[in-house]
């Protein structure tokens, strides 16, 4: 997406849709009814309590990357 918000500000958005549609997380690594992350944020890399950008787990998730290669086949990991 296109944004103006922080990286930050972003996650607190994206907290706040998944609030509003009744997001329910049954167990912590468990299936939940609604997730948004942020996979990447521009080339920046965040090491917050709250917020680690790139997400830490990307490369081990087939399902996220198919489908980014398919929107942005040119990108290129910061790190
Ligand atoms: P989960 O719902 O299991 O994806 O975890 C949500 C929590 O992960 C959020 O409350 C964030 O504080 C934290 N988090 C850390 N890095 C990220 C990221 N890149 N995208 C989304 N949530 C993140």
């Amino acid at each position: 997406i296109d944004t103006a918000l922080s990286a930050m500000e972003l996650l607190y958005q994206l907290l706040a849709i998944e609030s509003s549609n009744g997001r329910e997380r049954i167990s912590h690594w468990g299936e939940r009814t609604l997730d948004i992350d942020i996979l990447y944020f521009n080339q920046e890399v965040i090491q917050e309590q709250r917020l680690s950008v790139p997400h830490p787990r990307i490369q081990e998730r087939r399902f996220a990357l198919v489908p980014l290669v398919e929107i942005a086949a040119d990108l290129i990991h910061p790190t």
